[in-house]
């Protein structure tokens, strides 16, 4: 039996399915969402390689047939031309507003083709599979869909709810083990924005976890999306909480456009050196002990994690061009800066009272 979080969001509820072989299971899951049995999945190559022809099994064990585009691996691929590419796809296959799209790969795949099912015909359903350790613990869930332009990631987007998630967690043993662990980067992020008793397991529960212990992982997925969905529930378009779920974004967006996008700092990578970094302005500025940076530091080293700016292979730009950089946050109010704070581990706010001396002083030290 898979484990189950429910997303209640109403009129537009889901199940998130948590679990080993899924994928092979996946037809029983798809079948009752289908008005004729088959679906239109869209994937990268390198999760194809790997899983695809399971998910093939699994959904014609249920008689459901399914046709496949696979696009290019990478960051890259959440781009204008590649959602010009899924829609046209999706019209040449003849899919209908009634029919299902389904997202199998990472959190570039999810965003994308989610995006793509949120415009085609106004609107057709889509169900997410997602297969990096990211795309189980945060993308797949909450309905944010988009791509990146060349003002910077996310920009252009819908808030588009899947019909389904399928979290097969027996795929993420075949994640290269640097994607493992930038996905590892959101799940630290959930113990340290809310649950500081989950940062505790992490701690003692992390090596394993990383070594491929399957309940590990299965309740560390649990936990994440559990904590991710009760904050949608309460904050869909993100009025307010829900940009919690940003702590550490707002630098890791800077660092992510600072290196280009490039395989010198994948997205999760960035997101836990920014939750360093928002520990550390935190201590600054007096919010909360100085032991917090440190013990958020520690766990991330002992993880094998990058930590610090010069864990980031290349020069990167000075402390003012990564201010101007945060400039282009959607978190940005009135041109004021937005950031996740914090008062302990556990325990995140979300402020525009941050003086850009401290962060200019800050970034600086970092690079120093
Ligand atoms: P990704 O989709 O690029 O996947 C990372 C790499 O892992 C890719 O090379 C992919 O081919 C490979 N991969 C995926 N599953 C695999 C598997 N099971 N075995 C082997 N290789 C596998 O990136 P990601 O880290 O999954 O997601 C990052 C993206 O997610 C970013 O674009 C980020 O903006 C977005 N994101 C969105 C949300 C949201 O709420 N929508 C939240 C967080 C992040």
């Amino acid at each position: 039996m898979a484990e189950q979080v429910h997303v209640n969001l109403p009129g537009r509820e889901y199940v998130v399915e948590i679990g080993e072989g899924l994928l092979g299971q996946a037809g029983a899951y798809v079948a009752p969402l289908l008005r004729r049995p088959r679906v239109a999945v869209i994937s990268d190559e390198t999760v194809a390689g790997l899983h695809l022809e399971t998910l093939r099994a699994g959904l014609a064990a249920d008689g459901i047939a399914m046709e496949a585009l696979l696009l290019p691996p990478g960051e890259a691929t959440k781009c204008w031309d590649a959602l010009t590419r899924c829609v046209e796809w999706l019209l040449d296959q003849q899919i209908e507003r009634g029919d299902v799209v389904v997202a199998f790969g990472g959190g570039v795949i999810g965003d994308l083709v989610g995006f793509a099912a949120s415009v085609l015909r106004r609107g057709v359903r889509f169900v997410q599979i997602p297969t990096s350790l990211l795309a189980q613990v945060d993308s797949s869930v909450g309905g944010k869909t988009g791509i990146n332009t060349r003002h910077g990631k996310n920009l252009v987007g819908a808030f588009h709810q899947p019909s389904l998630v399928l979290a097969d967690t027996s795929v993420l043993g075949t994640l290269e083990p640097r994607d493992f662990l930038a996905g590892y980067g959101e799940v630290v992020k959930y113990g340290l924005l809310g649950d500081a008793a989950f940062f505790d397991w992490l701690e003692a529960q992390g090596p394993a976890l990383a070594a491929g212990d399957s309940a590990a992982r299965i309740e560390a997925v649990r936990r994440s999306v559990q904590m991710k969905a009760d904050i949608v529930m309460r904050d869909e378009t993100e009025q307010g909480e829900r940009a919690l779920l940003n702590l550490g974004h707002t630098f890791g967006h800077a660092l992510e456009a600072a290196t280009g996008y490039s395989d010198r700092l994948l997205h999760g990578e960035g997101v836990a050196i920014g939750c360093a970094l928002a520990f550390e302005l935190s201590a600054r500025m007096g919010l909360c002990a100085q032991e917090a940076p440190s013990r958020v530091r520690a766990h991330l080293r002992a993880m094998g994690m990058k930590v610090d700016l010069r864990d980031i292979d290349g020069e990167l730009p000075d402390a003012e061009a990564l201010l101007a950089l945060m400039g282009q946050d959607k978190k940005v109010v009135e041109g004021q800066l937005r950031f996740i704070l914090a008062r302990a581990i556990g325990d995140s706010f979300v402020t525009g009272e941050v003086a850009k001396a401290d962060v200019l002083t800050l970034l600086t030290d970092a690079l120093a």
